[in-house]
């Protein structure tokens, strides 16, 4: 069904919070076969600190502190989400040095020492090896002058429409949606098995995402059917400039994103995937 005060066309899509760059992505989008979607951001929300957990020689409070510290210039959803169980205003004074690993995590300079906060695979590329924690969830890990420190688990909760719009892209008949993410695969699994995802590629780094991209259009059912991907980070980036129609998530999501994207969607809500496909289709109806 059309909702009501329906309006076609790219007017139609922006008066419904849905940012189209040009007619010819409205066009793709009335042809979409495969929807991949990011995880982190896009399906989930990944906005909750579950646990802190710090090394003997420190305690939540100081484990935090450096953690919130080092993630005050990220948007990434985790970087919030630390930003927020710290709560308390930060001195962002404090942080001399500050670089955002994509894919990985972020790097800082706080009082003179020098701080990680991401993957296990983030610290050890700098030779600090992390305990293995629960899989089923997100760990954080951090380290300070080398030192393993501690970590941070993150509950990543679905966003509240994510599964009625997978529900309803089958529905109109996209044949595939997936999912990418650099998180682990227990998480993704877990995450692609609530949702009902047909496939899930998790710790992929942002190149191994584009890759992945190419690979599904190569083994497409049929072959004018478009690709679309929905992502929010700067690591989703490169597969949004790449894919047939890249679609941002435009409340948090990054700059990065917003400008790769051929469509914004201004509420970050995968159901307004659904509404542009619809605009999409039944502008295609219409006019061509
Ligand atoms: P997704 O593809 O699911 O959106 P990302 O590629 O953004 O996930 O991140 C992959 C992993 O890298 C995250 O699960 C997290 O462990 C780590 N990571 C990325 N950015 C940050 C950050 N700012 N702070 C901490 N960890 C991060
Ligand atoms: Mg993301």
């Amino acid at each position: 069904s059309i909702p009501v005060g329906f309006f076609g066309g790219l007017g139609g899509a922006s008066r419904n919070g849905i940012l189209v760059k040009g007619g010819q992505y409205l066009e793709a989008l009335g042809n979409v076969d495969t929807v991949v979607f990011d995880k982190t951001g896009t399906l989930t929300k990944g906005v909750k600190v579950a646990k802190v957990v710090p090394m003997a020689d420190m305690t939540r409070e100081e484990l935090l502190d450096y953690a919130a510290l080092a993630e005050s210039y990220s948007n990434h959803p985790i970087a919030l989400s630390i930003v927020e169980a710290y709560g308390k205003p930060l001195d962002r004074q404090r942080v001399d040095e500050y670089t955002e690993i994509p894919g990985y995590g972020v790097k800082a300079r706080i009082r003179g020492r020098q701080v990680l906060v991401g993957t296990a695979g983030l610290l050890k590329q700098h030779g600090v090896t992390c305990p293995e924690v629960e899989l089923a969830y997100t760990a954080v890990h951090l380290s300070i002058d080398g030192q393993y420190a501690g970590y941070i688990i993150i509950e990543d909760e679905l966003k509240e429409d994510s599964k009625q719009a997978i529900n309803d892209l089958k529905r109109m008949g996209v044949k595939r949606t997936d999912m990418f993410t650099g998180d682990n695969y227990h998480i993704g699994l877990k995450v692609g098995q609530n949702l009902g995802l047909d496939e899930v590629y998790a710790e992929l780094l942002p190149h191994q995402k584009v890759e992945k991209l190419e690979t599904i259009e190569k083994t497409k059912a049929t072959r004018k059917g478009k690709v679309v991907f929905v992502g929010d980070g700067i690591n989703d980036a490169p597969v949004l400039a790449r894919v047939d129609v890249g679609v941002a998530m435009g409340e948090l999501g990054s700059d990065a994103a917003i400008e790769a994207a051929d469509v914004v969607l201004m509420t970050d809500e995968s159901s307004k995937l659904v509404t542009a496909i619809m605009i999409a289709s039944r502008t295609k109806r219409i006019v061509w």
